[in-house]
């Protein structure tokens, strides 16, 4: 499935009677879960998940080691202007933000 197929899923998808309905035990079952799903996500996302901090922390620490081991990856972005037409909003670079810029357009 395409992220715009995973996008158009959960554009009307009722997030937060979806967040109502999650159970302590659904939230076990995703952290036991090998692949987790979109919706294991939610779960980890939902209020009673909260208790389960630990745990997450632990499988989240699995997760990583399986895809890249014990590394640190060090990155140093190398900006050539104050311009970038992404739009992450916390960003003073994204072309939104109007001010007096020394780059390109
Ligand atoms: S707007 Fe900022 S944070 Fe977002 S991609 Fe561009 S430079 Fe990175």
């Amino acid at each position: 499935m395409s992220f715009m197929n995973r996008v158009n899923e959960f554009e009307s998808f009722d997030f937060d009677g979806y967040f109502q309905s999650v159970t302590t035990a659904d939230i076990e079952t995703s952290l036991n879960r090998d692949h987790l799903e979109p919706y294991d996500l939610l779960n980890l996302l939902s209020k009673p998940a909260q208790m389960f901090l630990e745990e997450m922390a632990q499988k989240a620490r699995l997760i990583t080691q399986q895809y890249f081991g014990r590394t640190i990856g060090l990155y140093a972005p190398m900006y050539i202007s104050d311009y970038c037409s992404n739009h992450c909003t916390y960003c003073g670079f994204n072309t939104a933000m109007n001010f007096k810029r020394t780059g390109f357009p």
